[in-house]
């Protein structure tokens, strides 16, 4: 009889055990689970887009006012291949600065903002296909001595802050006295006040200045290889979302929309 009691006991203290064992699974699991970005994406109606608002030709405002260039083309793409509708964006400012926090803290879904993929980002978000290569150069005003990057030894040089070309500067050129500004703009003031006497950063964005205003120039020399793509968050709910980008930006490629837009801005 005492027997039979501690088997039955035994027996429903396993049931208890296996059945607190599998809602607790059920629980941890849906815990963990985050919601897929894409489908948050589809559920809300729009996407959200971090991009530059001063770098012409690839982010800036047109005289209107209205946000324009590459990258927003770029943004355009991928919102009318999810919604059919390019329009169904919203377009959030980026500095170099915060443009990875404000990707990873989730107050964009995306950024497209001459954003070159590098091994230290990587390790903090993933990156699509590259859509453009650029390259490292200076600018100087159009009378300046300076001839190549290792002129700037000694001498006060603008880098506009949280980019590759700041990074590599510092490597470059250990003895320049380097400048950080937060916007193209403000560095491009310090230059022609003579604060500076160069800009680091990747030619196709110092170009337009050039272009612009003949008493600065870019000296003809690249150092370093630049390739921009869009920066989606990592993690597997992000993985939907960074095929459908990558899709976007193969077809570009291969049906030679890519060089449509880049002839419509005038690069290449
Ligand atoms: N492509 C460079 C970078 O990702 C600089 C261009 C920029 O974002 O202003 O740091």
């Amino acid at each position: 009889m005492k027997k039979r009691v501690l088997v039955i006991t035994a027996i429903i203290i396993a049931i208890i055990l296996t059945c607190g064992f599998y809602i607790w699974d059920g629980y941890e699991s849906k815990q963990l689970e985050m919601p897929d970005s894409y489908q948050a994406i589809m559920n809300r109606g729009y996407l959200i887009v971090g991009v530059k608002t001063d770098t012409k030709p690839f982010g800036f405002k047109d005289k209107d006012g209205k946000l324009t260039g590459l990258d927003i083309d770029i943004a355009k793409a991928i919102a009318k291949f999810l919604f059919r509708n390019e329009n169904r964006l919203k377009l959030v400012s980026v500095t170099p600065s915060d443009r990875l926090i404000k990707l990873t803290t989730g107050e964009v879904d995306i950024v497209i903002a001459t954003m070159t993929v590098t091994p230290q980002r990587l390790d903090l978000i993933d990156f699509s296909h590259s859509y453009f290569i650029a390259g490292q150069t200076i600018l100087v005003p159009q009378n300046s001595k300076i001839t190549s990057i290792a002129d700037l030894a000694g001498k006060e040089a603008g880098v506009i802050f949280g980019t590759t070309a700041e990074k590599n500067l510092r490597t470059l050129v250990p003895t320049a006295r380097v400048l950080g500004y937060k916007t193209y703009d403000e560095a491009y003031k310090a230059l022609k006040e003579g604060t500076i006497k160069a800009i680091t950063s990747d030619d196709t964005i110092l170009r337009n200045y050039a272009l612009n205003d003949k008493s600065v120039k870019i000296i003809n020399k690249r150092y370093s290889k630049e390739p921009y793509a869009v920066g989606v968050r990592k993690g597997k709910e992000n993985k939907i979302l960074l095929e459908k980008v990558n899709f976007v930006i193969k077809t570009l490629i291969m049906n030679n929309s890519i060089n449509r837009l880049y002839a419509k801005w005038g690069l290449k």
